[in-house]
């Protein structure tokens, strides 16, 4: 029988790629849109930490994980809080086997 915790492995494994994420060394504030924020004044936030993600070490992990976490907020492995909303929309699709 498998044990449930071995096969997990240690859940500090499952963070430690954000360790070597790109944005530990350009602070966090182009990923996150303040309040209020719109229009292309929020385009040009969005670039810049996508651009920031691009030449990231760890962006697949990333975004896989902010994906498998369904989370909502900021820029996460290249891709923006839209952007995610229509991928997972996308697999949602797909696993209800509704596309194609
Ligand atoms: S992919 Fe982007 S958000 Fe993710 S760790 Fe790298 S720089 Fe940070």
């Amino acid at each position: 029988m498998a044990q449930a915790d071995k096969a997990l492995g240690p859940v500090a494994d499952l963070w430690e790629w954000q360790f070597e994420g790109a944005c530990r060394e350009t602070g966090s504030e182009s990923f996150y849109h303040p309040d209020g924020e719109r229009g292309a004044a929020r385009r040009l936030r969005d670039a810049a930490a996508k651009e920031i993600c691009t030449g990231c070490p760890v962006m697949l992990a990333c975004r896989e994980h902010a994906l498998a976490i369904r989370e909502p907020f900021g820029v996460w492995g290249g891709m923006t809080e839209d952007e995610r909303q229509v991928a997972l929309a996308e697999r949602d699709i797909a696993a209800a086997g509704i596309a194609g």
